[in-house]
């Protein structure tokens, strides 16, 4: 692995930084946390203004190495985030283009590169977040589309979301992980509730979502009946070997405000936080270099990211909380004040460990299909 930008990376680059060096003044505000269309709004017309400008598919088209290239220089620039986009770009929309058919990649994969639409998840139940294989939604096929009822919870997005991946159980008879099938639910299909749920931090960034006799046609299904297992397997290695990665690079940018902040109020006299500090730096330093491996080796295997996204996962989602409890020392007692930079993402840092799978089970992933341990019971 080249840890050197080629010449073609390089050229990538300083046009990528001229362009975001012009448009990022012409931005409007951003919208309050809480204000959800505002969100959407916001989001998508920053994935448009990057479509126009022709960044859009550098999430898919581009070599990997050129997409790292593409969350280093927006993060640093301090660009949007991807937001709202977060499952159509990162996830629903890289699996779409790895098992779709050529129909359905034509149909859903031009509308979320040109920010018309948003895509959210519905895996987990209330009876099936780490142990998925045991949900219970059933869809039974009923001529030219599945009829689907049961419910989901913790679906991100699903206020404002156009469409979502959808996880049921098609073969009630089958062994757990055979009977389940990938479908792409319409969120405005007669029959789907949404009900937002509401965080620590104040915000209804997720929703339950109940599904009473909605028709979905057999043409939205993805992949096989039967083999949703397979596909959301394909799902989950975008969502945690690639998905978080431009968050490492903001959370550098954070380190480096951090310590500016710590030499203001003084608190960066303390021997203890600049060794703390310092330790995050090489953390994180570690964390990229991590990613650039796990990009190199899905280059090198067709694209679909490798079990090493757990690696990175497990340990990103625990820097990401030790960076921010360092944040709450440097503000002290403003720590407890919400409106306070820092103070909302320490909130929301809390659910890394938990969100795409807890620690848990990436630590049960490393050890059975890295380190080879004997498989639990
Ligand atoms: C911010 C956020 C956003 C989310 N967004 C979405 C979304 O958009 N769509 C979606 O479908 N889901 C979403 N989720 C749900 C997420 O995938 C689940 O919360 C997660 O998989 C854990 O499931 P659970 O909450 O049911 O906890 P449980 O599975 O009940 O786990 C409870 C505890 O038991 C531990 N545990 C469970 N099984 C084992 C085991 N075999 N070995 C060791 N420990 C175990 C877990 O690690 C955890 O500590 C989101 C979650 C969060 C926090």
């Amino acid at each position: 692995m080249d840890l050197c930008d080629t010449p073609e990376e390089a050229e990538f680059r300083a046009r990528l930084g001229e362009w975001l060096a012009e448009v990022l003044p012409t931005l409007p505000a951003r919208p309050a946390p809480d204000d959800w269309p505002g969100r959407r709004a916001y989001d998508l017309g920053w994935q448009r203004m990057l479509h126009d400008a022709g960044y859009a598919g550098v999430h898919w088209d581009a070599s990997p190495t050129l997409r790292m290239v593409f969350l280093e220089e927006t993060e640093k620039a301090g660009a949007p985030y991807v937001g709202a986009n977060f499952v159509g770009l990162l996830h629903a929309g890289p699996t779409i283009a790895a098992e779709g058919t050529a129909g359905q990649r034509a149909r859903w994969l031009p509308p979320i590169l040109r920010g018309e639409q948003v895509w959210c998840q519905g895996f987990s139940e209330p009876d099936a977040g780490s142990d998925l294989a045991s949900l219970r939604t059933r869809a039974r096929r009923d001529g030219d589309a599945y009829v689907v009822t049961g419910s989901k919870i913790w679906t991100s997005h699903a206020e404002v979301a156009d469409w979502c991946e959808l996880l049921v159980r098609t073969d009630p008879d089958a062994p757990r992980h055979r009977g389940l099938t990938w479908l792409a639910l319409r969120m405005d299909a007669d029959g789907v509730t949404v009900r937002p749920l509401r965080t620590l931090a104040g915000s209804a960034e997720f929703a339950e979502v109940f599904l009473d006799e909605v028709r979905v046609p057999v043409a939205d299904r993805v992949g096989e009946e039967n083999d949703g297992w397979r596909v959301t397997m394909v799902t989950l290695s975008f969502e945690r070997g690639t998905a978080f990665v431009g968050e490492v690079v903001a959370c550098r940018r954070v380190l480096g405000e951090l310590a500016r902040t710590a030499r203001r109020n003084g608190r960066w006299d303390d021997p203890a936080l600049r060794r703390r500090l310092g330790r995050l730096d090489a953390e994180f330093r570690a964390l990229w270099r991590l990613t650039q491996w796990n990009v190199s080796e899905a280059e090198a295997s067709g694209g679909v990211p490798g079990v090493g996204g757990s690696v990175f996962k497990l340990r990103y989602s625990h820097a990401r909380q030790e960076l921010y409890d360092a944040a709450a020392e440097v503000l002290g007692a403003d720590a407890l004040d919400l409106d306070r930079p820092w103070v909302l993402d320490r909130l929301s840092a809390l659910s890394y460990t938990i969100a795409a799978g807890t620690s848990q089970i990436q630590r049960t992933i490393v050890a059975e299909r890295i380190l080879g341990l004997p498989r639990g019971r």
